[in-house]
């Protein structure tokens, strides 16, 4: 491991000056994510800044109705949080289905939509990697793609040596449920303070994938906010995996129901939690039939770019995701009956 400097501000506004003032500077939460990055080579910064205990731990209630969940509140408390349990039911189910109880209990509200893509060659620091290190290449393309992008993604075969190209997928379950919510993220940057919409705050790979987010060097996570949902709205998550625990998501899909307004969130599927805004337009205020259901997910997935690669590529994400949105919405439909 290289070595780095460790830093322990007092407070948030220091921490984020402390990281701004170094550009090879990272903030460390529950370190759930950053320190296998620091071991395997992925992460070398010069300076960790340690903000596990500088952000708030807690969920309060919004004048709203809605929740704020302080970025180091862990995701097992989250999950456990009898308001979140009770309104977001969504959101618990994906953090419960994420990780393990242990992993859980460290990885925070803050860090865990900011982990990075699982992809294999990311993680492999003797491969080429657009994302890890800029104009590399992509060794996922054409290679082991079934964790990869259908979404988002140019072509079903792009040029590897392009610098552009990155066919990752964004690994992270609470995100999904994140973006379903419509939240709000809060950010305290060296230059003040600022709300992100949840559904802006990943980005698509574009000319840079080394990036994955909007924020920008120094910008910390304070909390992330829930709009109130309307009475009587419906929410759930489904992961499908290769193994029932201790795996990512090869598709996930969280859903809310609320009168004539159907949200879909895609996991699994693109370089960011998926909002799958057509399938929503062409639902709204329809009878969620299973050819209605089918339908929209077939104008939603017509871009679609099946990656090829060992044992059969990641094609099968296509049929995959539009079964498990129809499974979720009738499940949620039938819950309302
Ligand atoms: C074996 C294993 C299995 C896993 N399975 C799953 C799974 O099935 N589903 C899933 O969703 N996740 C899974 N995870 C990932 C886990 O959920 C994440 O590692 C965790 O949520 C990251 O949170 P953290 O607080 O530990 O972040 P850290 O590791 O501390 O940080 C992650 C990143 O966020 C940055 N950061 C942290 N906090 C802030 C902040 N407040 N503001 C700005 N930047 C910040 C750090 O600089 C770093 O880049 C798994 C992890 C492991 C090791
Ligand atoms: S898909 Fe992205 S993360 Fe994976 S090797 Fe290609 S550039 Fe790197």
């Amino acid at each position: 491991m290289k070595p780095f400097a460790f830093a322990k501000p007092g407070d948030v506004a220091e921490a984020v000056r402390t990281v701004a003032a170094e550009p090879a500077a990272v903030f460390l939460a529950g370190g759930t994510n950053l320190v296998d990055h620091l071991k395997l080579g992925v992460a070398r910064p010069d300076l960790v800044v340690d903000v596990r205990t500088l952000t708030s731990r807690e969920v309060t209630d919004l004048p709203d109705g809605g929740l704020r969940l302080g970025a180091a509140s862990t995701n097992s408390e989250v999950a456990a949080d009898r308001r979140v349990r009770e309104r977001y039911p969504v959101l618990a189910a994906a953090l419960l289905a994420g990780a393990t109880g242990q992993l859980r209990n460290a990885a925070t509200t803050g860090g865990n939509p900011l982990q990075r893509t699982r992809c294999v060659y990311f993680q492999d620091v003797t491969t080429p990697c657009n994302k890890r290190e800029p104009g590399s290449g992509c060794s996922a393309v054409g290679g082991y793609t079934r964790y990869h992008a259908v979404l988002g993604v140019p072509a079903a075969l792009p040029d590897p040596t392009d610098p552009a190209t990155c066919i990752a997928t964004h690994p992270s379950d609470m995100a999904v449920a994140l973006a379903v919510l419509d939240a709000q993220v809060q950010v305290l940057g060296p230059t003040g303070e600022r709300t992100i919409p949840f559904a802006e705050l990943h980005r698509l790979p574009g000319d840079d994938p080394s990036r994955d987010t909007v924020l920008e060097h120094g910008e910390l996570i304070t909390a992330i906010d829930l709009p109130a949902l309307p009475e009587g709205a419906r929410s759930t998550y489904r992961k499908v995996r290769d193994r029932a625990s201790y795996a990512f998501a090869l598709v996930s899909v969280a859903a809310v129901l609320a009168g004539d307004d159907v949200r879909i969130a895609l996991g699994g599927v693109a370089h960011k939690p998926w909002r799958a805004s057509r399938a929503e337009g062409l639902l709204r205020g329809r009878e969620l039939t299973d050819s209605a259901v089918r339908a929209a997910m077939d104008a939603e997935l017509a871009a679609a770019q099946p990656q090829p690669g060992a044992g059969g590529g990641n094609g099968f994400k296509i049929p995959l995701v539009a079964r498990t949105v129809a499974a979720t919405l009738r499940e949620l439909t039938e819950a309302t009956r």
